[in-house]
């Protein structure tokens, strides 16, 4: 009999993460200083982060130990199931067999809690008594709330003006895990008091949410600052997603011919592809393919450069595919995917065409997500409905070429909170953006000179 629901104990969950940096060292390249064009010092990132996550930032050891703790929490929600979309694949009429990893199902629904509870942890270890974030959609917001509430912390999440308004329910979520919330940008940081003396009627961005946050916890001792994407860390807790997906895939005998996910600042992306690269490194025929709106095209449209993570250059540069910094992307509904940059880790393995990218327009991610939901019931994030749109699009080329591939995509979390943007598709409200090609061209020629 096939199966079409592939779980793990408890006891199968991993007990490490995997360091990817262990195995692709020559591309990879370091953090700039802004100041001196030189390589960052790691102990100047100590005002920012604890020592154990720059430690874990800058290591290059393959295997890193789950602490205990850790594991604890995360087995709150973990593991996640591997699902065959058997309704989907038949709808479609494709030989392919179409797997998903559903990470929507954790407590604030998404993929976010994989990362925001080893760093609540390590930070409540280094004595740190308040974390400062930013968020877009409002998952890692409340996806941090929920882990600083967990190991006693508390937390600050300045949030995109634009989702601000567009989910009130979010707010209520990360109120009721006790998190204070500050819509940004806002007059309580000098980044945000900048933005808003020239752009009154900006909808904010990723970019300058970040700016404010990291200012918040450069003015206070006892405060440090978390980031739910881009970094090598969070790649690094991500991987358990991955981790997992292989123990899935070796059990019910799959062997994967492509891998799917949404990358907005990559780390659900990472989390699913990066435990499979060693096997492609080794011969192994896996496409990896990372979706990203067309709205806000990083990997398809940006360039390879060193570039600030922020809008008001706080942050170290990093190399990576960029729109730059000070470039505000459209207010699409997928609001974890309006960012100008890219983890580096990923940048590097789609320079060297270790993986793909592609880009999707709203619409076309909306009408997959509605056809998601009526065939297999769930409800997708709009992020997430990037990965089914391509996922669909694998498919229907393996059926055109007769072939029964598998195709594994992420489902990175659900999209309860983001009724009114359905409401909006349903009753024909929404459209697509132009890809802003003008905003783009100015903003990278803001690129720091390295
Ligand atoms: C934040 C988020 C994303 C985008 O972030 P990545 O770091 O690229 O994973 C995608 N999907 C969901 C549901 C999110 O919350």
């Amino acid at each position: 009999m096939e199966q079409h629901k592939i779980y793990l104990t408890e006891q199968e969950v991993p007990r490490q993460w995997y360091n990817i940096a262990a195995d692709i060292k020559p591309l990879l390249t370091p953090p700039l200083d802004p100041g001196t064009g030189q390589p960052m010092d790691p102990a100047k990132l100590r005002a920012i982060f604890p020592e154990s996550l720059i430690e874990q930032e800058i290591s290059d050891q393959r295997w890193i130990d789950i602490p205990e703790a850790v594991l604890d929490a995360l087995l709150i929600y973990r593991p996640s199931p591997l699902l065959r979309a058997r309704r989907l694949e038949q709808y479609l009429g494709t030989p392919a067999r179409i797997y998903f990893k559903n990470e929507s199902n954790s407590p604030s629904g998404s993929h976010k809690p994989n990362t925001a509870i080893p760093q609540a942890y390590y930070n409540k270890q280094a004595g740190v008594k308040r974390l400062t974030t930013e968020t877009g959609a409002g998952q890692w917001g409340s996806a941090l709330a929920f882990a600083t509430k967990h190991f006693g912390l508390e937390c600050t999440v300045y949030m995109v003006r634009r989702s601000y308004e567009q989910k009130p329910f979010r707010k209520s979520m990360m109120n009721m895990y006790g998190a204070k919330l500050i819509p940004s940008p806002s007059d309580q940081t000098a980044a945000g008091r900048a933005i808003l003396a020239a752009m009154p009627d900006t909808p904010g961005s990723l970019g300058i949410a970040i700016s404010e946050a990291v200012e918040d916890a450069l003015n206070h001792d006892d405060a440090r600052y978390a980031l739910g994407s881009v970094l090598n860390h969070v790649m690094l807790h991500q991987t358990i997603i991955g981790l997992e997906t292989k123990k899935q895939m070796a059990k019910a005998g799959i062997k994967p011919d492509v891998l799917v996910a949404c990358a907005g600042g990559g780390s659900n992306f990472a989390g699913l592809v990066f435990p499979f690269v060693p096997d492609k490194l080794a011969g192994a025929a896996i496409r990896m393919v990372a979706v990203e709106p067309a709205a806000c095209p990083s990997m398809t449209k940006g360039v390879y450069a060193y570039d600030f993570g922020d809008t008001g250059k706080l942050t170290p540069l990093m190399k990576m595919y960029t729109l730059g910094h000070d470039f505000i992307p459209p207010g699409i509904h997928a609001g974890g995917l309006r960012y100008h940059g890219m983890s580096p880790l990923v940048s590097a393995l789609l320079q060297a065409k270790i993986i793909e990218a592609t880009a999707r327009t709203q619409l076309a991610c909306f009408e997959a997500a509605l056809l998601f939901a009526q065939l297999e019931g769930i409800v997708p994030a709009p992020e997430s409905s990037h990965a089914i749109v391509a996922a669909i699009d694998e498919a229907l080329k393996a059926k055109k070429e007769g072939q029964a591939k598998d195709i594994t995509f992420l489902l990175s979390g659900h999209g309860h909170f983001d009724m009114s943007a359905y409401d909006a598709y349903l009753s024909g409200e929404l459209s697509d953006y132009e890809y802003p090609a003008e905003a783009v061209a100015e903003s990278l020629k803001k690129l720091p000179q390295v």
